[in-house]
């Protein structure tokens, strides 16, 4: 029986990545249409709970930042021009703690006057600048004229004006946006919006993303494999990858290599917003995944990138009607897949290079570029042209001690190698040799 083939377009890696940041683009354009629901779903979480969630909503400040003229030291707020000739010996009118009442702070000082002060206190009217306590000795003195009993203080130190102090409004001005919608949120953005009060956020609903492994050779983590069978190991390092891009998981059950049961899976998956094949996608007679995709007229955008691990990755679409899925999880007009191939650290590099932009567009988020660090090489590299490999690497050793090195390994399907790597070294394509001590670029494993 004949049936049509995905017609093969292999893409340089950078032809390929650009590819999947025009889809993830376009994914992002659908987010701000709620016509056009490929992603946009939000919902509220507590803040406690929102570290890691996209944003869907701008987060405004309620007030200037800071709220009031802030010190940032213990010490005396001053008058800077009553310092130009020292020392100086100023009359202290009083003391401001942090979170000092309004109405206990002097309305102004005037020259030759001194407030004692605190970090994170207002600094008074008049005042322009804080000295250390460190540059100051504090002592009573008895006035000749009365003899009264006054504090003063003596300081060493000149300050320029604006020393020590960050003026009110300075940090954010009161309705700025301070965390743009579609931001992944971090520690220094939830701390952000906490300043502003906001203990609920709204954020985009974790998109469904579905995972199908295939294989006859795959059998469950809780079977005993026979001598030639091979544990899933796949849908556990992609469930994790997953969810720290933002998405949801969905374990399918392992699909065989097998036309119809095949396609019965693919079918399901589509109905999540995105699906994950890995395995099936090489040149073997029994990789079928192209083959069904390709039955169900489904657009690839590549069937392969120029890089190691990891060549034979695929990435395309399905529109609904053509793929003939049922009920889609959220209304929409197709949905992505990727067709990652099987050793897992082809599934691993291949997840993060091409399949992360696009569930993170899916999840809302604004989007990125890859990242890369760059490290001397401990060792030198010797490989073959042709391919941008990405190679499980050791970083260590600390500022300009810093360095990488390969981990030993059997190729791709060697996790063990992979799971004593902390990075991925990044070879150009044109590269046969990397004498050590040259700077390459390294792709960070997040935690
Ligand atoms: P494939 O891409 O289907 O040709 O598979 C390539 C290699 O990866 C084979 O050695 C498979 O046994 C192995 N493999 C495929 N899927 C998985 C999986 N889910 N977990 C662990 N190894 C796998
Ligand atoms: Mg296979």
């Amino acid at each position: 029986m004949s049936v049509p083939l995905a017609i093969p377009k292999v893409l340089s890696f950078e032809d390929a990545r650009r590819v999947v940041e025009q889809q993830a683009a376009l994914i992002r354009v659908g987010n701000a249409r709620a016509s056009d629901l490929q992603a946009g779903e939000t919902e509220s979480v507590d803040l406690l709970h929102a570290a890691g969630r996209v944003l869907s909503e701008c987060v405004t400040a309620d007030r200037d930042l800071p709220p009031f003229p802030r010190s940032t030291r213990d010490g005396y707020a001053v008058r800077s021009g009553d310092l130009s000739q020292l020392a100086a010996i100023l009359d202290v009118i009083g003391e401001i703690k942090a979170g000092e009442r309004l109405d206990r702070i002097p309305a102004s000082i005037d020259r030759g006057q001194a407030v004692a002060i605190m970090t994170g206190a207002p600094v008074p009217a008049g005042a322009d600048a804080v000295v250390m306590v460190e540059h100051t000795s504090q002592r009573e003195k008895q006035l000749e004229t009365t003899g009264v009993e006054i504090t003063v203080v003596e300081i060493n130190r000149s300050v320029a004006a604006g020393e020590n102090v960050v003026p009110r409004g300075a940090e954010a001005l009161q309705g700025s946006v301070l965390v743009e919608s579609g931001v992944r949120l971090n520690e220094a953005a939830i701390a952000l919006a906490a300043s502003v009060g906001k203990s609920q956020l709204r954020v985009y609903k974790r998109p469904r993303v579905a995972v199908l492994t295939t294989g006859d050779e795959i059998v469950g983590v809780d079977t005993a494999p026979d001598p030639t069978q091979i544990r899933n190991s796949n849908s556990y390092s992609l469930a994790v990858q997953i969810r720290r891009a933002g998405g949801d998981p969905v374990l399918l059950p392992v699909a065989p290599d097998e036309l119809q049961g095949l396609r019965r899976l693919i079918e399901d998956g589509l109905k999540s917003d995105l699906l994950i094949l890995t395995g099936g996608v090489s040149m073997g007679r029994y990789d079928l995944v192209e083959q069904v995709l390709s039955e169900m007229r489904a657009e690839f955008f590549f069937t392969g990138a120029k890089i190691q691990p990891g060549r034979p990755v695929v990435f395309g679409k399905c529109a609904e009607e053509k793929c003939g899925a049922g009920a889609p999880a959220r209304e929409k007009q197709a949905t992505y897949f990727f067709g990652l191939p099987g050793n897992p650290v082809s599934t691993m590099v291949t997840f993060e290079l091409f399949a992360r932009p696009v569930l993170e567009a899916l999840a809302g988020e604004a989007p990125r570029t890859l990242r890369f660090l760059h490290a001397r090489l401990k060792r030198e590299v010797r490989v073959k042209t042709g391919l941008r490999r990405f190679l499980p690497a050791i970083l260590s050793g600390e500022f300009e001690l810093s360095g990488v090195e390969l981990v030993a390994w059997q190729g791709s399907g060697d996790i063990a190698a992979t799971a004593r790597a902390n990075c991925y070294v990044v070879i150009p394509a044109d590269r046969e040799h990397i004498p050590a001590g040259e700077w390459v670029a390294v792709m960070k494993i997040d935690c």
